[in-house]
């Protein structure tokens, strides 16, 4: 069984024109279209298969600050105000909640590191707690073991990926835009060098602005303007199970992990690890995301030739006038890496032994889409003018979504930004140097 995601219906006419034209009805194109729409703009967004049937409904639901980059707590602790408010604004439900997010330990290097994170963090005024063996043991009762200790960060939260993305496209058209299924958008026109249409496989849409929210094909996508974007995606496995007892709502350890559901059952998967599909493009950007691999190889497993086939991260350059790699593979949809399905239900049942009781309702995998930092790159190309990436966002990207939204419709405007938006600008991806890469 795929992951659960809420079927909507969208506009059938494209427009001739739009102020502003978002490709990739993931969460972070959705956010884009919808303060885009907010800000009184003509937008329209279009999307190759379903509204969040890519990463955006294949993830764990976290909107967390706990443990964030320094370059990413900014956005993270904005975008859960708007979560928050984005509900109130528009009556819609994603399931966001500020549940609370409960991380365990019996490492003291994991213990120190979380320590570390603490105190930076709450001299940024973010409210984390660090638990000891008692009130850890007490929070995680229901694995009925002695922690050494945790960290509880109540104002995180988690919102429904099945429901989310599909609930904005909703808001931005009650709000005047227009949304596109099965429209993938093939490239774009320039008028002397500045971004004037673009193109999509049913017609041309005039426009001043495009928005490049295209998830793990977003750099393809930009080879066709010459524009270099290093991005490699990681194929992460993940299963649902049915519910099963009273377990906390989200659940860190170094083995498993485990979020409850807006349908009442859980996620389970293993944070970090996932399996490297190799492609053109990963043999192309291995200098650069060589540091990142280094770090993480402990997690990370060679895959298979899954990902050369999906085409997503292909070198090949595309006409406009034909079908491309977008309208072969409407949703990249890899197949679960069953040993780390396995693994992962059992390493669950044993920290929490209600589990067992529990049955695995589906099983999925999804590409994340990194960059050699992992920090996403959101910004305008400076190469061509009215070009925007918000790509990138390195398994990072459900819960900031509405703050990178936010940034991108504050950017069109030319309005003031909520953060900075100076540490996400893609010009670092220009030069060769390699960036720090994100602590977790
Ligand atoms: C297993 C897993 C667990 C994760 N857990 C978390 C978590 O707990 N918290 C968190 O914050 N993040 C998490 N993430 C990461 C998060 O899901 C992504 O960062 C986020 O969903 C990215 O959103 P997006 O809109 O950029 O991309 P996507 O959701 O991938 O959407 C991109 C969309 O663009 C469309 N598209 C691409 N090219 C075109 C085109 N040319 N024309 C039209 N449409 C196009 C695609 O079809 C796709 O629907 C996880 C990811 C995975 C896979």
């Amino acid at each position: 069984m795929p992951a659960p995601l809420q079927k909507i219906q969208t506009n059938q006419a494209l427009p001739d024109s739009a102020d502003a034209v978002v490709i990739g009805g993931g969460i972070v194109g959705a956010f884009a279209a919808y303060y885009l729409a907010r800000r009184g703009l003509k937008v329209a967004l279009l999307e190759k298969g379903r509204v969040g049937a890519e990463q955006s409904s294949r993830n764990w639901g976290w909107c967390r600050q706990q443990n964030r980059d320094a370059r990413e707590l900014p956005i993270a602790t904005k975008s859960l105000e708007l979560w928050e408010r984005f509900a109130a604004d528009t009556g819609e439900d994603t399931g966001f909640r500020r549940c609370g997010l409960l991380y365990l330990s019996n490492d003291d290097a994991e213990l120190d590191a979380w320590a570390r994170w603490g105190t930076f963090a709450r001299s940024a005024g973010v409210t984390t707690h660090m638990l000891d063996s008692a009130q850890a043991s007490e929070h995680g009762r229901a694995s009925g073991r002695i922690w050494k200790g945790g960290v509880f960060s109540p104002s995180d939260g988690t919102a429904d990926p099945s429901r989310a993305a599909p609930a904005v496209a909703r808001a931005i058209m009650a709000l005047g835009g227009s949304v596109h299924q099965h429209c993938a958008a093939r490239g774009i026109e320039t008028t002397a060098g500045r971004l004037t249409a673009v193109v999509t496989e049913k017609g041309t849409i005039r426009t001043p602005v495009a928005v490049m929210a295209g998830g793990a094909w977003a750099s393809s996508f930009c080879r066709q303007l010459h524009v270099r974007f290093p991005q490699a995606s990681i194929r992460s496995s993940i299963l649902s199970v049915s519910g099963a007892g009273e377990l906390p709502n989200a659940l860190h350890t170094a083995h498993v992990s485990v979020t409850r559901r807006g349908d009442g059952g859980y996620t389970l998967a293993i944070s970090g690890r996932g399996r490297v599909d190799p492609t053109p493009q990963q043999i192309r950007f291995t200098a650069q995301f060589l540091p990142m691999f280094l770090r993480r190889w402990r997690s990370l497993a060679p895959g298979s030739a899954e990902g050369w086939r999906c085409g997503h991260e292909t070198l090949a350059r595309w006409r406009l006038d034909a079908p491309t790699p977008m309208e072969r593979m409407r949703v990249l949809d890899p197949a679960p890496d069953q040993s780390t399905i396995a693994l992962t239900y059992r390493r669950a049942c044993e920290l929490l032994p209600s589990l067992a009781k529990s049955h695995i309702t589906a099983a999925w995998a999804g590409y994340i889409d990194s960059t050699p930092d992992g920090v996403p790159g959101i910004g305008e190309i400076e190469s061509v003018p009215g070009f925007i990436l918000a790509a990138g966002f390195s398994g990072h990207g459900f819960g900031i979504a509405p703050g990178a939204g936010h940034m991108v419709a504050s950017l069109v405007a030319g309005a003031e930004h909520l953060v900075d938006p100076s540490p996400y600008h893609p010009n670092r991806f220009q030069t060769a140097a390699w960036g720090k890469v994100a602590d977790f």
